[in-house]
């Protein structure tokens, strides 16, 4: 089914169930497009993923069967729709900054194989060097046949061999100063060198969440699949009935799996 931009759908948000209706071009990964709750395509569709893959189909956060036997966590998820999976499933979202706390770049390892799910949206490309740690942690968490749901910016979508592009490959003991009203990075390397990075990227305004790096398709693919992770699937299409639309290729959320017999 093709469609122009300006053209109008109906959808049924499938975080708050408010019908809405809105042109294809206002349903971007970002901005907010449910007039009840807020939610953009990437929330929205962060829901699609968990529900197709734990269900088999996408359905809405209030048709989910109650099941307490699923266990999940996310990494910093949006409340609007944390708090509404909490009553549906055995779900408890986490903070690298406050209670109940997680650093995926070190896990207790009383959590290992104990999770069915973890989500993980627009959370990795702000967690410190080496990256490798969070994926090959995020696999240890899991159970057998356990499921990653996952989104980040990325690049080159279908490319080959495109590396992630690290701006601070050599992050070691680090602190963002402000200088004239600029935000720079001070680290001293492990070696003991002291580095300036000034040209820093921040997501939610200046001074917050710091930019580590910029993912391409295949070096997420090429992460996940060192990590032990398998049947990555790109989750790029529509599902209009609930205002998820990909028009483009790049930073389309994902999911990954445990095979079912790994430990
Ligand atoms: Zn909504």
């Amino acid at each position: 089914m093709r469609h122009t931009p300006d053209a109008s759908i109906v959808f049924q948000c499938n975080i708050c169930d408010r019908e809405n209706q809105a042109d294809l071009h206002q349903l971007t990964r970002d901005d907010p497009s449910c007039s009840k709750c807020g939610s953009s395509v990437r929330l929205r569709s962060i829901v699609q993923i968990l529900t197709t893959e734990l269900f088999g189909c996408s359905l809405r956060i209030s048709e989910i069967p109650r099941s307490p036997e699923l266990v999940g966590i996310g990494m910093s998820c949006w409340e609007g729709y944390a708090d509404r999976l909490a009553r549906h499933m055995h779900y408890r979202n986490t903070f690298y900054h406050q209670e109940p706390r997680l650093d995926i770049t070190r896990i207790d390892p009383a959590m290992k194989g104990s999770l069915d799910f973890v989500i993980a949206t627009d959370v990795f490309e702000h967690v410190g060097p080496p990256v490798s740690t969070a994926f090959e942690n995020t696999r240890k968490l899991l159970k057998p046949d356990g499921v990653f749901i996952f989104s980040v910016p990325f690049t080159h979508p279908g490319g080959e061999r495109q590396p992630t592009l690290e701006h601070f490959p050599e992050l070691h003991d680090y602190e963002i100063e402000e200088v004239d009203g600029r935000f720079r990075l001070k680290n001293t390397t492990h070696a003991g060198a002291v580095q300036y990075f000034d040209d820093l990227v921040f997501h939610g305004g200046p001074g917050s969440t710091l930019e580590m790096r910029l993912f391409s398709e295949w070096s997420i693919v090429n992460e996940m699949e060192n990590a032990g992770l398998h049947d990555i699937t790109i989750y790029s299409g529509s599902d209009l009935r609930h205002g998820i639309y990909w028009p483009h290729p790049w930073s389309t959320p994902m999911a990954a799996r445990v095979h079912p017999r790994q430990t």
